[in-house]
């Protein structure tokens, strides 16, 4: 049970506290409370674990602190977006917003390769205003043979840059939670010049006992990729693992799935899911055009089929696009074939503001729609 309180209410109100005296009376219930930072105000929602069943919601709801009583079903406990759950979420993160409302374009390297790659793409990030990308410093390989990634060699320099640059946020993959405490030194030591959104990668959609890990702190959010080979249920499942563990500053990304039907594609675009987990859920969804399409393909239209792919994702509501770009993309040491470069940047970009403006127009106009 999710008890949503009247805007303003504070834990030194009286309304407050006649409020929890009346669930503490009650037997094997624990109150956690939470609290949601739209862009507009802030809602403090409580949740309720434990034996609920007996609990009246409509004396619940009498209470002069409530705004309203949602009863939750077992699915999605915490991330799912509930009968009667209307309520904005989102979290800021390092000056940023990320909501179910909200769009944001992360562009970046695939993996880090050297300095002067990663100095060059930040810069051009810088150019177009923008404070947010995507820099692999681990990479997960289908071949052992295959480049691994830098690891905590690059960290001092990505976040020294990203800090010279004016880039907030750096998502970056993390296979274990070594790892995690590897890139929280090395932005302690930087001075802590940027901010950093964990990415739990498709290969790992399923590994528990990390999703435990990045749920477990609620310094950095977490960036989770849907599952390549699992449904989209046990992938949002897999989500509700790291709410469970604490932190709920998770957007989820659809990148395809794997699919033979999905050739000539790397994967089977998925992005028809993006009003899908939006009405499941309230997290913010991403989608990621590069490892969907895999390649950079053009259209006879002119535009190349990564820019399509983005479309079809933002056009359907998507709050964030992840995209592989490289200064170099013959030289690059992962994905390069899928990469962008950085020339392309301004297009893609222009490109991507002319679907979300399209985009919110829907919008408008769905809501003057007839609904018999
Ligand atoms: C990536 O974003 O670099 C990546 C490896 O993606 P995925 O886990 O979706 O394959
Ligand atoms: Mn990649």
């Amino acid at each position: 049970m999710i008890i949503i309180l009247k805007t303003g209410i504070n834990q030194s109100d009286p309304e407050y506290q006649s409020l929890v005296n009346y669930l503490a009376a009650k037997p094997d219930v624990e109150i956690r409370s939470h609290q949601e930072h739209g862009t507009q105000e802030t809602i403090t929602e409580l949740y309720l674990i434990g034996d609920t069943s007996s609990l009246d919601a409509e004396e619940i709801a009498g209470e002069p602190a409530v705004e309203r009583v949602v009863r939750v079903s077992d699915r999605y406990r915490i991330l799912g977006r509930h009968r009667g759950q209307v309520e904005p979420t989102g979290f800021r993160y390092n000056g940023l917003y990320f909501g179910q409302d909200t769009f944001h374009l992360f562009a970046g390297l695939c993996a880090v390769d050297n300095r002067t790659n990663t100095e060059r793409m930040m810069a051009a990030l810088q150019g177009e205003g923008l404070e947010a990308t995507r820099m692999g410093a681990y990479k997960p390989r289908t071949s052992p043979y295959d480049f691994q990634g830098h690891g905590p060699d690059c960290l001092p320099y990505v976040f020294e840059l990203a800090g010279k640059y004016g880039i907030r946020v750096v998502t970056m993959e993390v296979t274990q939670p070594r790892h995690i405490e590897e890139i929280q030194d090395n932005l302690e030591r930087a001075g802590s010049p940027t901010g950093v959104m964990l990415q739990v990668g498709t290969r790992n959609a399923q590994n528990f006992e990390l999703l435990k890990e990045v749920g477990s702190q609620t310094r950095f959010p977490v960036l989770y990729k849907r599952g390549f080979g699992i449904t989209l249920e046990e992938s949002l499942n897999a989500c509700e693992y790291i709410a469970a563990g604490g932190n709920r500053n998770i957007i989820f990304c659809l990148r395809g799935v794997k699919s033979h039907m999905g050739a000539p594609h790397r994967n089977l675009v998925d992005f028809a899911h993006v009003p899908v987990v939006k009405r499941l859920t309230r997290m913010p969804v991403c989608v990621d055009p590069s490892h969907s399409v895999g390649s950079r393909e053009r259209s006879p239209d002119g535009l190349l089929e990564i820019q399509h792919v983005a479309a079809q994702g933002l056009i359907a509501g998507a709050n964030m696009v992840l995209a592989d770009f490289h200064p170099d993309p013959e030289r690059a040491l992962v994905d390069g074939p899928q990469a962008l470069q950085l020339e392309e940047l301004p297009y893609f970009r222009q490109d991507l503001d002319i679907v979300r403006e399209a985009y919110l127009r829907r919008c408008r106009l769905a809501e003057e729609m007839p609904r018999p």
